[in-house]
């Protein structure tokens, strides 16, 4: 058992206080040793950062909270530790998730599920225990809970913004290709990203603009040509906005709101806290204008479909063999058949989710079913693009070669809409088998950013109601989502939010 081989190499007085203060979330699965000093003096210095248990560290185990890599632990630290490293910041340990990201509420793991901490926090005799979100449940949790001061995560359809958003927390998707991948265990290549948990925005800033950067041993990092034209873009809009942004005012920002973004699944009290947050971004300035991204309705089937394939090919290389903890017979003749060992080790070392991803994306894959799902989804992603490209006023330096329709709408600098469609669930519904579908019904609302590859954050709903009762109100999200690469832009509007 990871966690408690783990546990026990820290020294004493630090595990009864770090390790305690874990217990009642379970976000941490392995704790480093106290640094006595920072190591390096940088843009990150004092902080304490925890690290999502699929991006690899050399000196802790990576397990992905898979039994397949229970005691995989990597020769190299992913380029993002190496960053933060180099920055001065302070790693903790590695935080607990979804089994290789695959799931919305941090069940799936093999370290157990990740308890929202938001009630603890607020009030010690609330018992109600709520999921944390997922996939990455764990570096959310740590965040809320004041275990460490930011955390990474990885976010291929919502993972980062879907936690921040039930724990209260702030979570950044990046534009995808803008961080290295180097080191982040893969589940749908063109999909993950990684990205930043924290309290506040300026904090998310410092770790997103330490992390960022052209990394060679990443081959869809983002080409140091694409990243300045967008930064040139994003940077003129900001100086624009500059005089009124430095006043906490949002004069002249057009902000859009996607009506295809509130659908029937969505509660009435994220209904009523984003109005609140709307209202808020009027006064200060901002205009408000309906947009339509009509292709918003097929997004969640076209993500599931890829995402599984793409997962179903990357699972292949854990068989017992290459990689991943082997299963075998103690026949010696069985043992020479190596599909036997495949299956053992598969069969016995992935959970019930990534079994399902496997078998859905292999379908998917295969001839009969590729041109109906793999191709046809592929298409509803260009679609989605498309009307994203068809709002913005900034161009996507990405895909200049397309054009981009030339019906006149009005054109805003970035969208709105609530992140989720309710606050957290509670654990015990979320592990029940008949939450199974609603699980995937949690994406619905940030798999279409994913699969644009647009920067996406997720900042807490302020609450502007006097409680009449002392009820708690469980944290709601608001995204905000940009073009590709203004998540520059989109940092600042969240600001305005904080
Ligand atoms: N819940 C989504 C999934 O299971 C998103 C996961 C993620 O972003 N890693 O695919």
């Amino acid at each position: 058992n990871v966690n408690l081989t783990c546990l026990s190499s820290v020294p004493r007085r630090y595990a009864s206080t770090l390790a305690e203060r874990n217990r009642a979330s379970n976000a941490l699965i392995y704790l480093n040793k106290p640094q006595e000093k920072a190591q390096k003096e940088g843009q990150l210095s004092g902080l304490k950062i925890a690290i999502k248990d699929n991006i690899v560290t050399r000196d802790s185990p990576t397990t992905c909270s898979s039994a397949i890599l229970r005691n995989f632990v990597s020769p190299f630290d992913a380029t993002v530790v190496d960053k933060l490293h180099d920055s001065g910041a302070e790693i903790i340990g590695k935080a607990n998730c979804d089994e290789f990201g695959m799931g919305s509420l941090n069940t799936y793991s093999i370290h157990g599920p990740v308890i929202n901490p938001f009630a603890a926090s607020q009030d010690a005799s609330n018992q109600e225990r709520r999921s944390a979100g997922g996939s990455s449940g764990g570096s959310a949790a740590a965040v809320a809970a004041g275990l460490c001061d930011a955390a990474l995560g990885t976010d291929t359809g919502g993972s980062v913004r879907l936690p921040a958003s039930y724990c209260g927390v702030i979570g950044l998707k990046p534009s995808y290709g803008l961080v290295s991948r180097w080191g982040v265990v893969s589940y749908a290549d063109s999909l993950d990203c990684v990205g930043v948990l924290a309290k506040d925005v300026d904090t998310t800033s410092s770790v997103f603009n330490t992390i960022t950067g052209y990394d060679t041993k990443d081959p869809t990092s983002a080409l140091p040509g694409i990243r300045d034209a967008a930064s040139t873009y994003c940077n003129s809009r900001l100086e624009q906005l500059e005089s009124s942004l430095k006043e906490g005012r949002l004069d002249g920002l057009k902000i859009g709101i996607p009506q295809e973004f509130f659908p029937q699944e969505l509660s009435e009290s994220v209904i009523h806290r984003f109005r609140q947050s709307v209202k808020l971004l009027k006064e200060r300035g901002a205009s408000i204008v309906p947009v339509s991204l009509p292709a918003t309705s097929y997004s969640l089937s076209a993500y599931y479909v890829l995402a599984s394939a793409e997962a179903s090919s990357n699972m292949a290389r854990y068989d017992g063999i290459q990689y991943g903890e082997r299963v075998a017979s103690t026949d010696p003749e069985d043992l020479k058949k190596v599909a036997s060992v495949y299956a053992r080790t598969r069969s016995a070392n992935f959970g019930p989710e990534v079994q399902r991803r496997i078998l859905l994306g292999t379908y998917a894959l295969t001839a009969d079913a590729f041109d109906n799902y793999f191709l046809q989804a592929q298409r509803v992603r260009q679609l989605v693009k498309n009307d994203f490209n068809n709002v913005f006023s900034m161009p996507n330096v990405n895909e200049s070669g397309r054009s981009v329709s030339t019906e006149s709408v009005q054109k805003v600098d970035v969208l709105l809409h609530p992140s989720a469609i309710g606050a957290a669930p509670l654990l015990d519904e979320a592990k029940s088998a008949d939450f199974a579908l609603d699980s995937y019904v949690q994406d619905v609302l940030t798999v279409p950013a994913s699969l644009a590859g647009l920067p996406a954050l997720s900042v807490p709903c302020l609450s502007t109601d006097s409680k009449p009762d002392s009820r708690l109100e469980w944290p709601i999200g608001v995204s905000i989502v940009g073009q590709w690469g203004a998540d520059r832009l989109v940092l600042a509007v969240g600001k305005a939010l904080e």
